[in-house]
């Protein structure tokens, strides 16, 4: 095993702060008055700030057990000072001995906890007004059932933009994406908008609701689909969302978490003939009430045929696929039973 030079063993001492500290000089500015230069990049190697949005306010002691653990940091390695507490969240600088524990933090951003979301940056300088930053965080999620006719890099980027400012997007690759039924992006989300629950597509004359999923969810309202409050304690009526058959259906809910195990293509599955059950909800949806009676909204009062909208497009297409390599497979399997 190789050893580290003790000189070394220091995680704190890297070349580049030695560098730093020998060329520590102290400038004097048209005035007379002294300039640390490197006061400022310490602060930049060593701080953080962060906005903790929720209407749960932590203290500063339980902020430090809290993220403490989290983080799996020692009480003496960092510090944390609230600066200022709003009904929606709280604005915090945190200081922590090693650049590397800071880093190591930042590269996480945002951290998603049970009862509020911590978005952190790099500190450089107290702002001016703190509820104007720290409102941005990186979010990444899938957009289902887009129709394979309208897997385009504009559409692409256009629905994309619908969650955030776009970061990345799935390169286009038809095939995989109508056979895995989503493409997936990633967005910088901003609270200040609430999430994208789904887009209603217009297609071929009617109208396809396309299903928005999220890798992580944010501690964030069922009601109204903003960030940082829970439905208790949300004065907005519950927002609706109309499915492009007629329906109004809840926006926001638990399902808005990519769960692989509840996944739609998985529903397909068991239901290998390709023909889809009618009480199957759309992906992203509950699952349809037996009783029209207990649907919350219906739009028209025409017969509502609850799938249509799978008829054409990236499920159909890829549930057809689904069912012949399954048959193949069964196939496959029921041969070696009998020859064994
Ligand atoms: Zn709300």
């Amino acid at each position: 095993m190789l050893e580290k030079p003790v000189t070394m063993t220091n995680n704190d001492t890297s070349m580049e702060d030695l560098l730093n500290r020998t060329t520590n000089l102290t400038v004097l500015d048209d005035e007379g008055w002294e300039i640390n230069e490197s006061g400022g990049s310490e602060v930049n190697a060593l701080c953080a700030m962060g906005r903790w949005c929720s209407n749960r306010p932590m203290s500063r002691s339980l902020l430090r057990t809290i993220l403490g653990r989290v983080w799996g940091i020692s009480d003496r390695d960092w510090s944390v000072e609230i600066k200022l507490t709003t009904a929606t969240a709280s604005f915090l600088v945190f200081s922590f001995k090693s650049t590397k524990d800071l880093n190591r933090i930042l590269a996480k951003n945002p951290w998603f906890l049970n009862n509020g979301i911590l978005i952190l940056e790099r500190f450089n300088g107290i702002p001016q007004n703190w509820e104007n930053g720290l409102s941005k965080f990186p979010l990444s999620g899938r957009i289902h059932n887009l129709p394979a006719k309208s897997i385009t890099k504009g559409n692409l980027e256009r629905l994309s933009g619908f969650a955030g400012e776009v970061l990345e997007i799935q390169k286009i690759d038809i095939p995989k994406m109508v056979s895995k039924g989503f493409f997936t992006f990633k967005v910088m989300y901003d609270i200040s908008k609430p999430i994208c629950p789904g887009f209603l597509f217009p297609f071929e004359g009617r109208k396809l609701w396309l299903p928005y999923r999220y890798d992580r969810l944010p501690y964030m309202c069922f009601n109204c689909g903003f960030v940082g409050h829970d439905t208790r304690v949300c004065a907005e009526p519950m927002k609706f969302v109309e499915d492009g058959l007629g329906n109004q259906l809840p926006g926001y809910g638990a399902w808005l978490k990519i769960d692989e195990k509840k996944d739609y293509l998985y529903s397909q599955i068991k239901n290998p003939s390709g023909v889809f059950s009618s009480n199957f909800p759309p992906p992203g949806f509950k699952e349809k009430p037996s009783s029209t009676s207990e649907v919350i909204h219906s739009g028209g009062g025409q017969g509502i045929n609850p799938i249509p909208e799978f008829k054409t497009g990236v499920t159909m297409e890829a549930s057809k696929i689904l069912a012949s390599f399954l048959t193949i497979l069964g196939r496959r399997f029921w041969r070696k039973e009998r020859a064994g």
